[in-house]
């Protein structure tokens, strides 16, 4: 065999959801196909490997199968520190994401979507706006199944993708048809060395190699997104979304009407703000980044305006989760910072009716943030964590603050707390790991005892 014939050997560095499927498609395009992974393979993962007659190895990374790679797809869990990492750098191994690999095999439109906040709830919602509409379109990314499977497999003429920092990381020739810049906020900074600008520059990876047909759409109140996009020079598009008419090319903003205009050159249209099913300024904000996606998609205005009165949420942003006696309980347990709380708070009554629940695992929080909203709205907030120290100190003199350490606790005292005509907001500014698996975990217990309390 020569060289150049030579089988393309792909060693995969992860077990999860995308590693697997970078495996499959591999495979399928007929390369010498490796997946390690450090650590335990989930066994629905174990099964596809094996159905696909893929070796893997889990527990540890044997160098020498690994080094011998002449590509290697890294999950976007594995930090470039990882000995592993720096072994294949400083043989100068090229590693990539598993978006970069799947995107190799496809001319589907891609429409990728990055932010620190509201990344899921606006991915979800373009992917409900161009369904509904009829598209033939795929959902990746963060959210939903791993890119490189649904290219193996099946076809799609779009893809709606979620993409983390973590994952813009790794690539280098994937190009996007529409990015979507929401925000960009401090967060996983111990992954930039402690600067934020190695974050922005890692996000802003998503409008790489975009031409004038590809656009951006973004928050243009952000100073950091516009400041950067000012820096560097890009072809493309753009579109900004504001709450108000900030220039002539404001492509969606909401009119003195109250309606929101959205303005494009290929679809224009309004509708009353009031009509959007997901509440909350932040929702505001991915209702029109997801709008002016779907305008640029060619949707047509009335489906769109439809999709966006009807899409139902993602569970634990904002999620109803019953009203009893005339409270309202509301999960947001996906709140683990506190700009999130911010904008939960934000989007609660202007009178003081909200029991607030707060705590959990502490990342370095500053509550200063949301202290004036917690003086306007907040009657009394409940601490639900093992260490509560820290909030009841910050709040102690502001507001009631009431002392839990679980959730059936938290719940009880939200009970005593609340009256008719009041809200009960699970918006805990913290991560969950100090009293449960997961924030997932933690919503969902918390409906649930919600839930009990109708008996
Ligand atoms: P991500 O996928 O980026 O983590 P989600 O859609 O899961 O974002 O929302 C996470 C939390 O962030 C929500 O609970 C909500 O309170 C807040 N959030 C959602 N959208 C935005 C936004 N556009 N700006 C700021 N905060 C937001």
């Amino acid at each position: 065999m020569t060289e150049t014939m030579k089988q393309k050997r792909l060693v995969v560095l992860g077990g999860g959801e995308s590693g697997v499927g970078a495996a499959i498609l591999a495979r399928q395009k007929g390369m010498d196909v490796f997946l390690s992974d450090a650590g335990t393979i989930a066994p629905r993962y174990v099964e596809m490997l094996s159905k696909y007659d893929i070796p893997y190895e889990q527990g540890s990374h044997t160098p020498e199968l690994i080094l011998n790679a002449d590509e290697v797809v890294k999950s976007p869990g594995i930090p470039p520190t990882a000995p592993m990492i720096v072994q294949l750098v400083e043989r100068n191994i090229p590693i990539i994401s598993e978006i970069e690999f799947a995107g190799r095999y496809t001319d589907a439109k891609m429409v990728c979507i990055t932010g620190s906040n509201g990344k899921t709830t606006t991915t979800l919602l373009t992917y409900h706006i161009l369904k509904k509409a009829g598209i033939n379109v795929g959902l990746a990314g963060n959210v939903g199944r791993s890119l490189a499977l649904q290219v193996a497999f099946e076809h799609h003429d779009v893809y709606v993708i979620e993409l983390s920092s973590f994952q813009l990381e790794n690539m280098y020739k994937f190009k996007a048809n529409i990015a979507v810049l929401l925000n960009i906020t401090p967060d996983h900074l111990d992954r930039y060395e402690y600067k934020m600008q190695n974050y922005v520059r890692a996000k802003f990876r998503i409008i790489n190699n975009l031409t004038s047909k590809d656009a951006i759409i973004y928050w243009q109140d952000d100073p950091v997104i516009t400041s950067q996009l000012e820096a560097i020079s890009t072809e493309a598009q753009l579109f900004p979304f504001s709450e108000s008419l900030e220039g002539d090319d404001t492509a969606a903003y909401v009119n003195d009407e109250g309606d929101i205009v959205f303005n494009t050159p290929v679809e224009s249209f309004k509708m009353p703000r009031a009509d959007l099913s997901l509440n909350g300024l932040h929702n505001l904000f991915n209702s029109m980044a997801a709008g002016l996606s779907a305008c640029l998609i060619n949707i047509k205005k009335e489906d769109i305006r439809k999709a966006l009165s009807d899409f139902e949420g993602v569970e634990h942003r904002l999620e109803p989760a019953g009203t009893i006696d005339g409270v309202r309980w509301i999960n947001d347990s996906k709140a683990t910072n506190v700009n999130s709380c911010w904008y939960a708070l934000e989007s609660m009554p202007k009178s003081k009716t909200t029991v607030l629940i707060l705590g959990g695992k502490d990342k370095g929080n500053d509550y200063t943030e949301i202290e004036h909203l917690v003086d306007e709205k907040v009657k009394a907030i409940v601490a639900m964590g093992l260490h509560n120290e820290k909030i009841i100190e910050f709040f102690g003199d502001r507001v009631k603050v009431v002392d839990t350490h679980s959730l059936d606790d938290a719940v009880a005292a939200c009970q005593s707390l609340a009256q008719s005509g009041d809200t009960v907001l699970l918006s805990p500014c913290c991560a969950s790991f100090d009293l449960f698996k997961s924030y997932e975990d933690r919503g969902r217990q918390f409906k649930d005892a919600v839930k009990n309390l109708k008996k």
